[in-house]
C-alpha cells in the first residue's frame, strides 16, 4: 500500500531520487560505490561543485558574491557558527518557536543577543511583527518557517544590518528574494535530502570582520577556501541533495513547486476551517506552508480519528509534544494526492462523529 508521508523531517522525498541514489550506492562510476570512491576523485567533485551551483541556480543567487557550502552537523550547529563567524558585540534576534529559541541560547555564549521580539507568551502561535532593528546590531537573525509551531515568516524586515535566515524547513519552497539575505542555512532533511549535511549559502563580504580567532572547522572562510572539502563531506547526503535540486530544477523551479504548495496547502487548511471537529493551531495570517498544525476539538475522537488515518496509509501525523494535536508535513516532494487523501480521512471522521 502507498504512504503517504506526513513526517516534519526526515520525510518524503522524489522516488526518482531514491531510485537514483539507491543505483549510485551499487554502482556510481566504474562498478565502484558513491560511498566507497575518494571524495577527492573527479566524479565526487564534480557532484559536490554541481550541487553548489544548483543552489545558487535554485536561489537565483549566482553571480551575486555568494558561496554555497555543504557543511555538518546539522542546522543545530550553524546555531553557534553564524556567532562565531559574525558576532562582535551584540546581535538582534527574533524568537518565533523552539528552534529560535536554540539558536538564541548558543549565540548567548558568545556575546550580548537581543531579542528584538517574541512569540513565546503565546506558545509561538503567531510570528511577531512591527519590531525594530537597530544599526548597532552585528546581524539581524530569524527563522522563516517554524516546523514544530507550524507558523511562516510571509515577509521579512528590511533589515539595515545583514539578515541571518534559518530556511531548515522551507528552503526551495517558495520565490523570495533571496538577495535581501546575507546568511542562510539549513539542514537537508526536509527539502533537499537526506539528514547528514546542512547547506549554507553566506555572501562573502560580512565574513572576516570579527575579532576572535575562529577554530578552522567552524570558520566559513575556511570551508569556502577549500571549496566545501575542507574535510571529508558526506558524500550520500551531498549526492542526494543535487539529485532533489536537479529534480526540482527539471519540475520548473521554486516556482513550479510554489503552486503546488500552495494549492496543498489551501485544501488541508479549508478542511480544518470548514470541518467543525478540527482547530488549527496557529493564526491564519502566519499559518505555514509547510507544516499545517491542528488539533481535534473533542478528544474522545483520538483513538477513532488515528485508527482511520493509520488505515489510510497515513504516516507521521502526530504533532511535536509542545503543541500536541496534529501536525501534516507538506514537504515539497509530498503529493496533492497525499493531501487530498488525509483531508479525506478528516471528513470521514466528520460523517462518522
Ligand atoms: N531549525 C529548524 C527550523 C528545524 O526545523 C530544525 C530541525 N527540525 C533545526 C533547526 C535543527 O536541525 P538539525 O537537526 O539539522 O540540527
Amino acid at each position: 500500500m502507498k504512504k503517504h508521508n506526513f513526517s516534519a523531517g526526515p520525510c518524503v522525498l522524489p522516488k526518482s531520487v531514491m531510485q537514483k541514489a539507491s543505483e549510485a550506492l551499487l554502482d556510481f562510476d566504474q562498478g565502484l560505490s558513491l560511498i566507497e570512491i575518494s571524495h577527492r576523485s573527479k566524479p565526487f567533485v564534480d557532484v559536490m561543485e554541481n550541487a553548489r551551483a544548483l543552489a545558487l541556480e535554485l536561489l537565483g543567487l549566482e553571480g551575486k558574491g555568494y558561496k554555497a557550502l555543504f557543511l555538518q552537523g546539522g542546522a543545530s550547529t550553524q546555531f553557534l557558527m553564524v556567532a562565531l563567524n559574525l558576532l562582535e558585540k551584540r546581535a538582534g534576534y527574533l524568537n518565533t518557536g523552539t528552534w529560535s529559541d536554540k539558536a538564541i541560547k548558543e549565540a548567548k555564549i558568545y556575546d550580548d543577543i537581543y531579542e528584538v521580539a517574541s512569540s513565546k507568551s503565546a506558545n509561538f502561535n503567531y510570528i511577531p511583527k512591527g519590531y525594530d532593528i537597530s544599526e548597532d546590531y552585528d546581524y539581524f537573525h530569524c527563522t522563516s518557517n517554524n516546523t514544530i509551531f507550524g507558523t511562516q515568516m510571509k515577509r521579512f524586515p528590511e533589515s539595515p544590518i545583514p539578515m541571518v535566515c534559518d530556511m531548515s524547513s522551507d528552503i526551495f519552497s517558495r520565490q523570495l528574494d533571496f538577495t535581501q539575505f546575507d546568511l542562510i542555512y539549513a539542514g537537508a532533511q526536509k527539502n533537499m535530502g537526506p539528514a547528514g549535511t546542512t547547506l549554507v549559502i553566506v555572501k562573502e563580504d560580512i565574513l572576516g570582520k570579527v575579532s576572535r580567532k575562529i577554530p578552522s572547522m567552524m570558520d566559513y572562510k575556511v570551508h569556502i577556501g577549500k571549496g566545501s572539502m575542507f574535510n571529508t563531506p558526506p558524500v550520500f547526503a551531498v549526492y542526494v541533495s543535487m539529485l532533489t535540486m536537479q529534480w526540482l530544477k527539471d519540475l520548473g523551479g521554486i516556482k513550479a513547486i510554489e503552486e503546488e504548495n500552495e494549492k496543498k496547502a489551501r485544501l488541508i487548511y479549508s478542511e480544518i476551517d470548514l470541518n467543525p471537529l478540527f482547530k488549527g493551531y496557529s493564526v491564519k495570517e502566519d499559518r505555514s506552508n509547510m507544516n499545517a498544525t491542528f488539533t481535534l476539538e473533542n478528544e474522545n475522537l483520538k483513538e477513532t480519528f488515528d485508527a482511520m488515518w493509520k488505515e489510510a496509509g497515513i504516516n507521521g501525523l502526530n504533532g511535536h509534544r509542545s503543541v500536541g494535536g496534529y501536525r501534516a508535513s507538506m514537504y515539497n516532494a509530498l503529493s496533492l494526492d497525499s493531501v487530498k487523501v488525509l483531508v479525506e480521512v478528516m471528513s470521514d471522521l466528520e460523517s462518522k462523529a
